[in-house]
């Protein structure tokens, strides 16, 4: 292939990619946050290369110098993106490496030696290259998905690219000029950067899917305002740890908590305080519980809480505490608030019950701690008998306020 075909072909791949990416931002911009600076960096490239083209091997300086800068500061653009995308400011020293750029290669270019000129360019993308990698690599900290990898294969390819063409000119081993007649040359000043760029551009539109897909995911199984699971992620968790629990012969929990008289907090605060109490209590609840205990808003300021392995006497314990816990909370730092809460469980060896069952067994001692005055909790103990549903109140040690808690 010689040099005009393979530049050729880059520039088109260069115009879709950013027409892609200038697609993807104007449907999606808060997701897609950086696109813009990857659709005008693929421009800034492929107007780079074209004019490489027109000079067609001439060695007009200005086309040169415009051609040149326009590839560095494509690399800028494209680093702008990727901080933007991962949520970082910009930062000053992208300008000051492009303005460097711009400066020595002025300097350089009236030289009549190319190498320089190339060691400078090379060793300008490098640097811009190395501080994407390293960008995009704290961006996918912990992440191993395949548009992470496709990204930083890319910028490897890039910097692998930039050394050998130094490399190359250190040698003298082949004659690295835009029109070059040499298969080398034309391999590594056209072909490995088209590669690098496509994988480039295909892992960040990949990384703008995966995000998308991700958020959309959350969205679909949590509750917008507490971030806690929501009612058909419940659902499914609830039918998927009762199975568990059933094949290994494990206990299982579930709570139903409510807020006391939250209808008062929003009548007389307004919702939006309403709104941050009910954050708050997810927020303690979450932090009372255990890692693997499931928790998630069954509606309104009702939350339920799934506890794999945990027995009757442990919802005892874990009934006070949770209680307790929102005891000593006050909102807008003064006011209490109290919940109460009705578990059920399922034992080893008793009859199973469905999500349903053991949620409206939950329910019905929610029912008898609200009766009861509030501020109490009460287990229902599982079922050994399908007709016969025993409940016990909470033990005395469980008071509320003080007050034996029975029934
Ligand atoms: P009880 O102790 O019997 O549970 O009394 P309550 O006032 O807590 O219960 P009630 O069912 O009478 O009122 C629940 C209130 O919760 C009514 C509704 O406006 C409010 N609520 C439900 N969802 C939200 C929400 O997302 N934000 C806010 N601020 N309020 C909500
Ligand atoms: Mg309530
Ligand atoms: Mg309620």
């Amino acid at each position: 292939m010689d040099a005009l075909t393979a530049g050729l072909a880059i520039i088109a791949v260069q115009l879709c990619m950013a027409l892609a990416m200038g697609g993807i931002y104007l449907v999606d911009r808060n997701r897609a946050a950086g696109a813009q600076y990857w659709a005008c960096a693929e421009i800034l490239i492929a107007a780079g290369v074209a004019g490489f083209l027109y000079d067609a091997g001439a060695g007009r300086l200005w086309i040169l110098s415009l051609s040149n800068n326009a590839i560095v500061w494509g690399a800028v653009f494209q680093l702008w993106g990727i901080r933007t995308f991962y949520g970082h400011p910009r930062g000053y020293d992208a300008w000051v490496i492009g303005g460097l750029f711009f400066v020595l290669h002025t300097l350089v270019l009236t030289q009549p030696h190319v190498p320089p000129r190339i060691a400078l360019f090379s060793g300008t993308m490098m640097t811009m290259v190395c501080i994407s990698f390293a960008t995009a690599w704290r961006g996918n900290a912990g992440q191993s998905t395949l548009g992470a990898w496709l990204v930083l294969g890319a910028l490897g390819t890039m910097l692998f690219n930039n050394a050998s063409r130094i490399t190359m000119v250190a040698m003298g081993t082949a004659e690295l000029k835009p029109m070059t007649q040499s298969v080398w040359a034309v391999f590594v000043m056209y072909l490995i950067p088209l590669v690098g760029m496509v994988l480039y551009s295909v892992g960040l539109i990949l990384l703008y899917f995966e995000r998308s897909i991700k958020e959309q995911r959350h969205l679909a199984t949590h509750d917008g305002l507490t971030g806690l699971l929501n009612r058909s992620a419940l659902l499914a968790a609830g039918e998927r740890e009762i199975a568990i629990a059933l094949r290994y012969g494990r206990p299982l929990s579930v709570a139903l908590v409510d807020i006391d008289h939250f209808k008062r907090i929003n009548d007389q605060m307004g919702h939006q305080v309403g709104d941050a109490v009910l954050v708050e209590i997810s927020r303690l609840l979450s932090f009372t519980c255990r890692q693997g205990d499931l928790i998630g808003r069954y509606g309104g300021e009702e939350f339920c809480i799934i506890f794999p392995g945990v027995n009757a006497s442990e919802c005892e314990m874990l009934g006070k505490r949770l209680l307790e816990t929102v005891r000593q909370y006050r909102y807008l730092d003064q006011h209490p608030v109290t919940v109460s809460a009705g578990f059920a469980t399922l034992e080893a060896g008793q009859v199973p019950d469905s999500w349903n069952t053991l949620l409206k067994r939950a329910d019905e001692q929610l029912y008898r701690a609200k009766d009861y005055g509030r501020d109490a909790f009460f287990v229902a103990y599982g079922r050994t008998n399908p007709d016969q549903a025993e409940s016990r109140p909470a033990p005395a040690s469980l008071s509320r306020n003080g007050t034996t808690a029975t029934c």
